[in-house]
C-alpha cells in the first residue's frame, strides 16, 4: 500500500474537523423539520472501512419512525405540489449551490465512511449538485402535456406528482446516488422519505441539512436511518407511500416487490450487474485497456456499471492480458484521503469477506489468478486488485456479481460466441464494446442484452440519457424525462366541444 503522498495529512486534519459534530451528537433522523432520535431510542454504530474505527452512533429507525416520516411527507405534499414551479426551481438551485459550497466536506466524509478514493469522491459530490441543477431547470415544464383533439372533444393530458415517495439507497457512492433519486422526486413535486444504507449514513445527513437550510418546507424531505429489514421494509409497505425508488441488490429488489404488493406500490429498481467489456482484435487496444482497467478498478469495483467480465478475442488475448496484469499490479491501493490513491478499502467486513471468498471459488473452479487474489495485512478492509484469467462462462466468477475490484477474463473466437457469452448471465445493466468495425458495432449492440451500451468508450454519463437495466438489473429508467415519468402520473381531461350525441339509456 502507498500511503504518504502530500495532501493526506491535511485531508485527515480537515476530516477531523468535519467529523467532530458527528462524534459528539451522532446521526439522528430528520422528520417533519425536526432532528430526532429513533422512537425506540436505539442506535447503531458506523465504522470506517479504513481502520475499522468508530465514526459515530446512528439512530436506528424502525416502523414507528417510518410511520412518522410518512405522515410528515403526506402532510407536506399539497403545499409542495402546489408551490409555484419557479419557487421550487429556485430552492433546488439553492440546494445545488450549498452542495458545491460543502463539496469538500461531503467528499472527505464520503471517503471515510465508504473507503472510496478522494480522486473519485470529489467529483461525485459535484455531480450531486449537477443532478439538482439539471432537474431544477426541468421542474417548471414537468407537468406539461399534449393536446389530442378528437372531432367531439378537446383532449388534454397533463402530469401530476404521484405523492409521497420512498427512496432507498445503497452504500456505494451514496451521496451521488441519493441526489440522483431525490432531486427529480422533489422537482416533480413529490415529498420524500429517504432510507439510506446502514453502512454509509454520513452524507445523507449532510444532504438533509443542506436541503433544510435551502428553505425546503417542513416535511418535504424526511430522513430515517436504520436497517433494511425493519425501516426499509416498513417504508415499502406503508400505505401513504405511493412509489419506491430503490437502488441495491437484485435479491433485495425482489423482496421489495413482494413487500409492496399489498399496497400496489409503483417501483423503480436499479439493481446488480455482471457487465461485459468485449474487446475485438480490430479495436484500439490501448484505449480498450485504459477503459477496461478504469471501469472495474475505479470506485473499488463497487460500482453497478463496472465492467466485471472481460471478453477478449483469442487472437489478441495473450498480449492484452499481459498488459492488463502489469496495469493491475500497478494500481495504487492506499488511504482513501491520499490524493494519489486509486483504490481504497472495501466498505465493510461483511462485504470484504464476500469479495475474498471468490479467490477460493476461482481456484476451485480452475481459473488462474493472474493478479491480486490476496488481502494485505491491515485493520481496514483492503484487497488487492484482482484478475482471473482462463475463466469459462459457466463459472461462478463469470456469473455472480462480486462487486469488488475483481475482473474475470474469458476468451472468445467469434462474434457469435462473444454475444452468447455476453448475454449468458442473469443481469443486463451495461455493456462495453470495442471494435473499429461499425457494422459489427451495430449488429452487436442490437443483440446485446443491456440497458446501456458504450462503443469504444468507458461509461460517460450524460444526464438527459436513459439510465437503467434489463433482466435482473432493474425495472424502469432514470435520467431526462424518464425520471419524471416515474415520479408523476399522466392525467387525461376531455372537454366537450359542443353537443355531441350522448347515448340515452332509460329514455323513452
Ligand atoms: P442492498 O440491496 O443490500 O441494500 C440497499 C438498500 O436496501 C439499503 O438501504 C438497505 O438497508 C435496503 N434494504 C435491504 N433489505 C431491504 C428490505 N427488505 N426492504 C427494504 N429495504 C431494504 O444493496 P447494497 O449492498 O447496499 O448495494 C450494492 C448493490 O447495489 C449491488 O448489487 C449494486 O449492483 C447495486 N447498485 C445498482 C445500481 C444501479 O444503478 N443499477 C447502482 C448502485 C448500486
Amino acid at each position: 500500500m502507498t500511503n504518504s503522498q502530500p495532501g493526506l495529512e491535511q485531508n485527515i486534519e480537515k476530516l477531523g474537523g468535519y467529523l467532530a459534530r458527528f462524534r459528539q451528537d451522532g446521526i439522528r433522523n430528520h422528520i417533519n423539520g425536526e432532528t430526532v432520535t429513533a422512537a425506540s431510542g436505539e442506535t447503531f454504530e458506523t465504522r470506517s472501512p479504513v481502520d475499522d474505527s468508530l465514526i459515530c452512533s446512528v439512530a436506528k429507525g424502525g416502523a414507528a419512525d417510518i410511520d412518522a416520516a410518512a405522515k410528515a411527507a403526506k402532510g407536506a405534499f399539497a403545499e409542495w405540489r402546489d408551490m409555484k414551479a419557479s419557487d421550487r426551481k429556485a430552492i433546488l438551485h439553492k440546494i445545488a449551490d450549498a452542495i458545491e459550497a460543502r463539496a469538500e466536506e461531503i467528499a472527505l466524509c464520503e471517503c471515510w465512511d465508504t473507503g472510496q478514493a478522494l480522486r473519485f469522491m470529489s467529483k461525485a459530490a459535484l455531480r450531486g449538485a449537477e443532478n439538482f441543477r439539471f432537474f431544477a431547470d426541468r421542474s417548471p415544464s414537468a407537468r406539461d402535456g399534449q393536446s389530442l383533439p378528437s372531432p367531439t372533444l378537446m383532449n388534454i393530458s397533463t402530469r401530476v406528482p404521484i405523492g409521497p415517495v420512498g427512496v432507498i439507497t445503497p452504500w456505494n457512492t451514496p451521496f451521488m446516488l441519493s441526489t440522483w433519486k431525490i432531486a427529480p422526486a422533489l422537482a416533480a413535486g413529490c415529498t420524500v422519505v429517504h432510507k439510506p444504507a446502514e453502512f454509509s449514513p454520513l452524507t445523507a445527513r449532510i444532504l438533509m441539512e443542506i436541503t433544510d437550510e435551502a428553505g425546503l418546507p417542513k416535511g418535504v424531505w424526511n430522513l430515517v436511518n436504520g436497517f433494511g429489514e425493519d425501516a426499509g421494509k416498513r417504508l415499502t409497505e406503508h400505505p401513504d407511500i405511493k412509489a419506491i425508488a430503490f437502488v441495491g441488490e437484485s435479491s433485495t429488489g425482489s423482496m421489495i416487490m413482494k413487500q409492496g404488493a399489498d399496497t400496489l406500490k409503483r417501483v423503480h429498481f436499479e439493481l446488480g450487474g455482471k457487465n461485459p467489456v468485449v474487446v475485438f482484435d480490430d479495436a484500439d487496444l490501448d484505449r480498450a485497456l485504459d477503459a477496461a482497467v478504469f471501469m472495474i478498478y475505479s470506485l473499488n469495483g463497487e460500482r453497478c456499471t463496472s465492467s466485471s467480465r472481460l471478453l477478449v478475442q483469442k487472437t489478441i488475448a495473450q498480449d492484452f492480458q499481459a498488459k492488463l496484469v502489469e496495469r493491475v499490479n500497478n494500481i495504487r491501493v492506499g488511504h482513501p484521503l491520499d490524493p494519489a490513491t486509486e483504490m481504497g478499502p472495501l466498505i465493510h467486513k461483511v462485504h470484504f469477506d464476500k469479495v475474498v471468498s471468490y479467490f477460493d471459488i476461482a481456484r476451485e473452479d480452475g481459473a488462474t489468478i493472474a493478479a491480486g487474489g490476496t488481502a494485505p495485512e491491515s485493520d481496514g478492509h483492503y484487497v488487492r486488485p484482482t484478475l482471473f484469467t482462463d475463466a469459462r462462462p459457466g463459472m461462478r466468477i463469470a456469473q455472480e456479481e462480486i462487486f469488488g475490484p475483481v475482473l474475470t477474463a474469458i476468451q472468445f473466437e467469434t462474434e457469435e460466441e462473444a454475444l452468447e457469452i455476453a448475454n449468458g448471465v442473469d443481469y443486463g445493466l451495461t455493456g462495453y464494446v470495442w471494435t473499429n468495425d461499425i457494422s459489427r458495432a451495430l449488429r452487436f449492440t442490437g443483440k446485446l442484452e443491456a440497458g446501456m451500451i458504450w462503443v469504444n468508450s468507458e461509461n460517460v454519463r450524460h444526464l438527459p440519457t436513459p439510465f437503467g437495466g434489463v433482466k435482473a438489473s432493474g425495472i424502469g429508467r432514470d435520467g431526462g424525462d424518464w425520471s419524471f415519468e416515474f415520479y408523476m402520473e399522466q392525467k387525461h381531461v376531455g372537454l366537450a366541444l359542443g353537443q355531441h350525441n350522448i347515448p340515452k339509456l332509460g329514455a323513452s
